[in-house]
């Protein structure tokens, strides 16, 4: 394989037969001799893209005829301010965990509309931990939390007993685990960690809970506006939608979503095995919290930075620069990151302890 092993945060590694088809598409769509972003939207052949888009996501979450399923764009960040338009009501109030940079950056944006109440927050110890324990109060219109936090590695393996409405932002696991959505009311996640490019994101929303807040929302920021248009009230991104389809195509292949939990788990184990019995090494997060997505760790001896840097450069290997509020290294081992890469990595890890 001339490939590089990527573990880069997002956008990340995609299935290498889903970039050969996709590129081939770009030049000339089912045969047609036409590119798929050059065809109307509303073609026939983009038409079943996206009714296919749609009914993997369906398949593979085993998602409730009471669900509909979005392609929308603006990505996760869009829907930290859509969330509240859509279920705070007038002079209401919500409640979200404060778990990261991204969940901080959602509550903000729903404090612009109201007031928000944080339950379980983990700044105290640079978010290296999932809080636990909190109770969610019935008199908020709405619960939001994260389920992955991509920057400092840590996962929620539970979700809260939810007396209100519960909305999460799975941008970076999604896919990439069993979820019973009927647990949750609203889902959303920006394409590019675990399902395509940039440029569309998820949304799986309850029908029923919209349109009871008693506000003007604004046309594109109104759930209902996609729904009722089949997310084509405007031009879809017609090039992450497809590349998103192919990629679910390519997980139903492999078995679907319980399939690729048990890569993921192995991937996970081998990882945080050797991250646990080299002494060189220490993980950032809380051991019970860890991301099977997002794994953060850190060198023991700083000394050894630059050899260690050079020795996974030298193996090929991309994006282990953890972010710069943990430091250290982060590798994002996504669904389509091969169990190989990882033990390149693991072997890398034990060469440095030897030299
Ligand atoms: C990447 C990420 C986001 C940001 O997504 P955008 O599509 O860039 O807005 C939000 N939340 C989580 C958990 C993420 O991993």
């Amino acid at each position: 394989m001339s490939k590089k092993h990527n573990f880069s945060a997002g956008p990340c590694i995609l299935p290498q037969e889903v970039l050969k088809q996709a590129s081939k598409a770009v030049l000339n769509f089912n045969n047609d001799d036409l590119s798929l972003i050059e065809i109307s939207h509303r073609s026939k052949p983009f038409v079943e893209v996206m009714d296919n888009a749609i009914a993997l996501v369906k398949e593979l979450l085993e998602v409730p005829t009471a669900y509909s399923v979005l392609f929308l764009q603006g990505g996760a960040s869009l829907e930290f301010l859509m969330v509240p338009f859509n279920l705070l009501r007038k002079g209401g109030k919500s409640a979200y965990t404060n778990t990261g940079t991204w969940a901080k950056k959602a509550i903000a944006e729903a404090k612009s509309m109201g007031e928000v109440e944080i339950l379980g927050d983990s700044s105290d110890k640079n978010y290296n931990y999932i809080p636990k324990g909190y109770k969610i109060p019935t008199d908020v219109d709405y619960f939001h939390c994260t389920s992955n936090n991509t920057i400092y590695g840590t996962q929620m393996k539970d979700f809260p007993h939810c007396p209100t409405l519960m909305v999460c932002d799975m941008s970076s696991d999604i896919f990439s685990r069993k979820i019973d959505v009927s647990k949750f009311d609203l889902i959303y996640a920006g394409a590019q960690k675990n399902m395509g490019p940039a440029g569309t994101t998820l949304v799986i929303v309850k029908d029923e809970i919209l349109g009871k807040t008693g506000r003007n929302i604004p046309t594109m920021l109104d759930y209902n506006t996609h729904i009722s248009k089949g997310s084509m009230f405007n031009t879809p991104p017609v090039f992450p939608i497809y590349v998103s389809m192919l990629t679910l195509q390519w997980l139903k292949e492999l078995g679907g979503v319980e399939a690729i939990e048990k890569i993921n788990q192995e991937k996970a184990d081998l990882l945080y095995g050797e991250i646990d019995r080299n002494p060189l090494f220490e993980g950032a997060a809380n051991k019970d919290d860890r991301s099977n997505m997002n794994v953060t760790f850190l060198l023991t001896d700083e000394s050894k930075e630059e050899q260690f840097n050079k020795m996974w450069n030298n193996a090929g290997i991309n994006g282990l620069k953890g972010h710069r509020s943990v430091g250290g290294y982060r590798a994002s081992m996504y669904n389509a990151l091969p169990l190989e890469s990882v033990q390149v990595l693991v072997d890398v890890m034990k060469k440095l302890e030897v030299n």
